[in-house]
């Protein structure tokens, strides 16, 4: 080793570190990074999924958890960490699922590596792409985007991630429903979770932080709740452990994320966390504590629910985000 350069020593063995904790102040190897991120995820995960000691259901079905996942780090250390904590219940059953948005050179390998994951971890596979839903290829409505915009006043500004995320969410739903899951684990991690708080904060949308996944204490009828147990693990350890487990993982960048609100909220929360370690996770808890003013306020949280008049999903309006989008793409198509 060069003088002068010393690599800091894991804080619960003799080991190198792989990774400095700022806001703990602790540094972990590769092999207690692991043991960390466990156990942080085990706990949420029993805080959101509570089953019985035997989950089949009546008529002797195992109880199914799709687990969805991108081909990205996340969503791989989520699968792989269900197989291993729930994997070997013979009452549970993982399935896991990616979305196929249709983006050129992006969506193809990562689709390769979600493929990739789950067959070497010995479980299902299934996609949906948004053609069989109903949409356009993502990089098809990227290029209809500006004669919606110039035609419907409440498309002009839309980002590609506005419409996508829209579509991922129907389609997540429709997957699940096509596998009958009973829950839905997405692979979001603490920077995600800051970041939309974030944003919805900006956009004075107190409503929809509130709405933000884990579901399973109020699940809407019909509708798989979302579980996220990588929720309170920072990007950083999630990708630092998904190296050295070597889970294959892709890392292009979707070529339609510049601009995206999500990208300048990115960075917010990375100066924030840089200058106030924890930031990311008092994000977080002041997330859960105003969930809990808001549950005391409203006693009953599906009294807004209503069914969209076209496709009969849940949504706040008389016909959903996703329809109304839908029906901007068909009239881009007759012009
Ligand atoms: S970055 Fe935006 S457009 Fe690309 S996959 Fe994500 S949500 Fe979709
Ligand atoms: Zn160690
Ligand atoms: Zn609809």
């Amino acid at each position: 080793m060069a003088a002068g350069i010393s690599v800091a020593q894991c804080s619960r063995c003799p080991k190198p570190a792989i990774l400095h904790q700022e806001y703990s102040g602790q540094h972990y190897c590769g092999q207690h990074l692991g043991q960390s991120i466990r156990k942080r995820f085990s706990k949420e995960l029993r805080n959101t999924l509570v089953l019985p000691k035997d989950a089949h259901h009546s008529d002797g079905r195992p109880f199914r958890i799709l687990a969805c996942i991108s081909g990205g780090k996340d969503s791989a250390v989520l699968l792989d960490l269900l197989v291993d904590i729930l994997g070997k219940r013979r009452d549970v059953e993982i399935i896991a699922g990616c979305v196929d948005e249709g983006i050129d050179g992006y969506r193809a390998p990562s689709l390769e590596c979600a493929r990739q994951l789950a067959e070497s971890l010995s479980i299902e596979f299934v996609t949906m792409s948004y053609e069989e839903m109903g949409y356009e290829r993502m990089d098809e409505v990227v290029l209809r985007m500006p004669g919606i915009g110039a035609q419907h006043s409440e498309a002009k500004g839309l980002m590609p991630c506005s419409y996508c995320g829209v579509f991922r969410r129907q389609s997540l739903n429709a997957m699940a429903e096509k596998v009958n899951a009973d829950v839905m684990a997405l692979g979001h991690n603490l920077d995600d979770m800051a970041q939309s708080i974030l944003m919805n904060l900006q956009k004075g949308e107190i409503e929809r932080s509130v709405r933000l996944a884990p579901h399973t204490d109020a699940p809407i009828e019909g509708l798989a709740p979302r579980i996220v147990p990588l929720r309170w693990v920072p990007e950083q350890e999630i990708h630092a452990h998904a190296i050295a487990k070597g889970l294959p993982i892709h890392h292009g960048e979707c070529p339609h994320a510049p601009g995206a609100m999500r990208q300048q909220s990115r960075s917010i929360v990375a100066a924030l966390e840089a200058q106030t370690p924890g930031a990311r996770h008092g994000l977080l808890h002041a997330l859960e504590q105003i969930r809990e003013l808001h549950r005391a306020a409203n006693p009953d949280p599906h009294a807004e629910v209503t069914k969209c008049e076209e496709c009969g999903e849940i949504t706040s309006r008389q016909i959903c985000q996703s329809c109304t989008m839908k029906r901007w793409l068909i009239e881009s198509h007759s012009r």
